[in-house]
C-alpha cells in the first residue's frame, strides 16, 4: 500500500515539485538560478499582498519564529503571546530567552483567544510586539486575524506577528490589507514542499523597527543580512537551498494555476466534507464550530477506540496521522487536509478510516462515512 501522509505537516509532495527537487544542483550564482530565485521572491510578496519584503531562507517554521521576534524586539521589551495551543505557547519559552517580559493570554484547547480579551490586554501596557497563531496545529482552530489586525491598527507601537505556518496558502491572508506586519510559514505544510525552507514576509511597520534596533545579537536571521540578497540573489550571504527554492517556485506555479482564491475555497469545501464525515462516523472534531481551521482537523475518538492501535492500522492500511500532542494524547489523532491534496485523496483517507474502524471491531453503519463525504464535496 502507499502511505498517504496525512499528518497536518510534511505533507504530501506531488511529481512535478518532487521533479524539481530532485534536479541536479547548479552554482547558488548561476544566472538561470539567480533568475528564479528572484522570480519567486516578486511572486511571494504578490501573492500575500506586502509593500515590503519577503524572505525565503534555509530552515523551518521554528527559526521563522525567531526570526520574526529577534527583528522587531530587543532585551526587556514588552511581548504580548496570544496562544490558543501548543505551538502558541512555544513563543514562551522563545521569547523568555531573549530577555522580554512575556504576558500570555491563553484560550481553552479548541477555542481561540476573543479579539475583546486582546484589546483590553493591549491598553494595559506598551508592547512591542504581538504574536497570534492563525491555526494551532495542537487542536485546529483558526484565529480571527483580520478582525485582530483591525485593533492592531490603534496600537503603532504593536508589531503585529502571525505564525502562519500551519496556514499559509491554506487559509486566506493578505498582510498589508489586514494589519499583519510579519507573517511567516515553512514549505511543508499547505504550499507542499518537503520541510528545509522558512518563507517570512515582513511589511514597512517591521521593516522601520528592525532598522531602528540597529545591531541585533542574531546572525543568520537577520533581516538585514538578508534584504540585499532576496533583492539581488546574485549576492551571497549564506549559501541558499537551491533545490528547495526551485520546489518552492513550482508550488507558487501550482497555487497560480489553481488560482490562490480557488485554493482557499477548495480548503473551505474540503475541510467541511473531511468534518461531516468524520462526526457522522462518531468521532468529534475538537474546534468548536466557527473557528475551525480549514488545514487540519483534531478528530477526538468516539469511545471504546485505543489512540495507538488506531494510527497502527491506518499506517497498515495506507494513511499515516498524527497523535495528539499535551493533555491531548491518546485523545484523539491529527488529520492534514492542506496543500496539494486532490478529492481522489480525501476519499481514499476515508476509506481507509472506515476500514480501519471495521478492523477494529467498532460498530457503525458501514459506508456512512463515504456516503456523507460524497454528499458534501
Ligand atoms: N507553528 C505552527 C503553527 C506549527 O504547526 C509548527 C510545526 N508543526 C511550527 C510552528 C514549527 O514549525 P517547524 O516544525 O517547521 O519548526
Amino acid at each position: 500500500n502507499k502511505k498517504l501522509v496525512m499528518i497536518p505537516g510534511p505533507t504530501p509532495t506531488i511529481r512535478s515539485i518532487n521533479d524539481q527537487m530532485g534536479r541536479e544542483t547548479v552554482a547558488f550564482g548561476d544566472p538561470e538560478f539567480v533568475k528564479d530565485y528572484k522570480e519567486l521572491i516578486i511572486d511571494l510578496k504578490e501573492m500575500f499582498k506586502v509593500d515590503g519584503e519577503c524572505f525565503v531562507v534555509a530552515g523551518t517554521g521554528t527559526m521563522a519564529m525567531e526570526m520574526a521576534i529577534s527583528n522587531v524586539t530587543k532585551r526587556g521589551d514588552n511581548v504580548l503571546i496570544v496562544s490558543n495551543g501548543f505551538f502558541g505557547d512555544r513563543f514562551i519559552d522563545l521569547c523568555e530567552r531573549k530577555g522580554l517580559n512575556v504576558d500570555v493570554l491563553s484560550a481553552p484547547w479548541g477555542e481561540v483567544v476573543s479579539p475583546e480579551t486582546i484589546e483590553s490586554k493591549l491598553k494595559e501596557k506598551n508592547y512591542a510586539a504581538m504574536t497570534v497563531t492563525h491555526v494551532d496545529t495542537s487542536t485546529g482552530a483558526c484565529a480571527p486575524i483580520e478582525e485582530i489586525g483591525k485593533i492592531i491598527k490603534n496600537y503603532p507601537d504593536t508589531i503585529y506577528i502571525v505564525d502562519g505556518v500551519a496556514a499559509t496558502a491554506g487559509e486566506r491572508e493578505y498582510v498589508d490589507d489586514m494589519g499583519i506586519d510579519i507573517l511567516f510559514t515553512a514549505s511543508q505544510k499547505a504550499f507542499g514542499v518537503a520541510p528545509g525552507l522558512a518563507l517570512l514576509w515582513a511589511g514597512q511597520k517591521a521593516l522601520s523597527r528592525r532598522k531602528s534596533l540597529g545591531t541585533i545579537p542574531e546572525f543568520y536571521i537577520d533581516f538585514e543580512k538578508w534584504i540585499p540578497i532576496m533583492n539581488d540573489p546574485s549576492k551571497y550571504f549564506a549559501t541558499p537551498a537551491v533545490n528547495m527554492v526551485w520546489a518552492l517556485k513550482e508550488s507558487v506555479r501550482v497555487i497560480n494555476e489553481e488560482g490562490i482564491e480557488a485554493r482557499y475555497d477548495r480548503h473551505i469545501r474540503v475541510s467541511k466534507a473531511i468534518q461531516s464525515a468524520l462526526e457522522s462516523l462518531g468521532f468529534k472534531i475538537l474546534a468548536k464550530e466557527g473557528n475551525r481551521g480549514t488545514t487540519l482537523s483534531n478528530v477526538l475518538y468516539p469511545e471504546g477506540i485505543n489512540d495507538a492501535e488506531f494510527r497502527k492500522i491506518m499506517a497498515e492500511e495506507g494513511a499515516m496521522v498524527a497523535g495528539g500532542l499535551a493533555a491531548y494524547a491518546g485523545k484523539l489523532f491529527r488529520l492534514g487536509h492542506m496543500g496539494n491534496i486532490d478529492d481522489h485523496t480525501v476519499y481514499s483517507v476515508i476509506a481507509v478510516i472506515e476500514r480501519t474502524l471495521i478492523k477494529l471491531g467498532y460498530k457503525y453503519e458501514k459506508g456512512i462515512g463515504l456516503k456523507t463525504l460524497l454528499e458534501n464535496m
